[in-house]
């Protein structure tokens, strides 16, 4: 099983490279942040809650995040490994990771990051705003908010995995292709 959480700032292109990974690995993909946006529209009410911390570029509270994900890695007990994308974003949510598969005995091998410059990556989710119809990519200040979330709370996982031996950082700019072939690299390195 090779689990692996593919890591970085918002609009880094995390969803975008695991949606090749998985393909070609034949791992299932789990982006919190899609699942979210799957109960928003069906207006559970996990969909309500989230929205509203999700519109202004909070993160949503760590309990329900985790409650949520849980369930999603149950249902799939048959597979080769997930790629876990915007999971985990607090140290409470790595920790909760760790406890869970580690109880499973299928461990995370690797955390990758992506590595691109803040001022690209405003440009990037202000284009994808313009189609994405996410509140929270139309917004300057709401972007920033994020970037905000991330580095407060989010960036210290860095230094988590790096204690574990299994932080990895791959440049995050250039063509989808060079940048897929770059996580390859790394992911058949461990
Ligand atoms: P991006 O990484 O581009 O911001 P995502 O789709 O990963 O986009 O996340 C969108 C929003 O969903 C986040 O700003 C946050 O509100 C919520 N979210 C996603 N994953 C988590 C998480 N692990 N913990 C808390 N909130 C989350």
């Amino acid at each position: 099983m090779k689990n692996i959480v593919l890591f970085g700032p918002p609009g880094v292109g995390k969803g975008t490279q695991a949606a090749f990974l998985k393909d070609l690995y034949k791992l299932t993909h789990i982006s919190t942040g899609d699942v979210f946006r799957n109960n928003i529209k069906n207006n559970t009410p996990l969909g309500i809650l989230a929205k509203s911390y999700m519109d202004k570029g909070n993160l949503v509270p760590d309990e329900v995040t985790i409650n949520m994900l849980e369930e999603e890695v149950n249902k799939f007990p048959n597979t080769n490994g997930f790629i876990f994308d915007g999971f985990p974003r607090t140290t409470s949510q790595a920790k909760a990771l760790d406890l869970f598969l580690n109880a499973k005995n299928t461990p995370i091998k690797a955390m990758i990051a992506l590595d691109v410059p803040e001022d690209i990556l405003v440009k990037r989710i202000l284009n994808r705003g313009l189609t994405s119809n996410r509140p929270d990519d139309q917004d300057e200040s709401r972007i920033r908010h994020r970037f905000n979330e991330y580095q407060t709370k989010t960036a210290i996982l860095i230094d988590y995995y790096t204690a574990q031996n299994k932080f990895y950082s791959v440049n995050g700019v250039g063509s989808l292709e060079e940048i897929t072939k770059r996580l390859i690299k790394v992911f058949e390195a461990f």
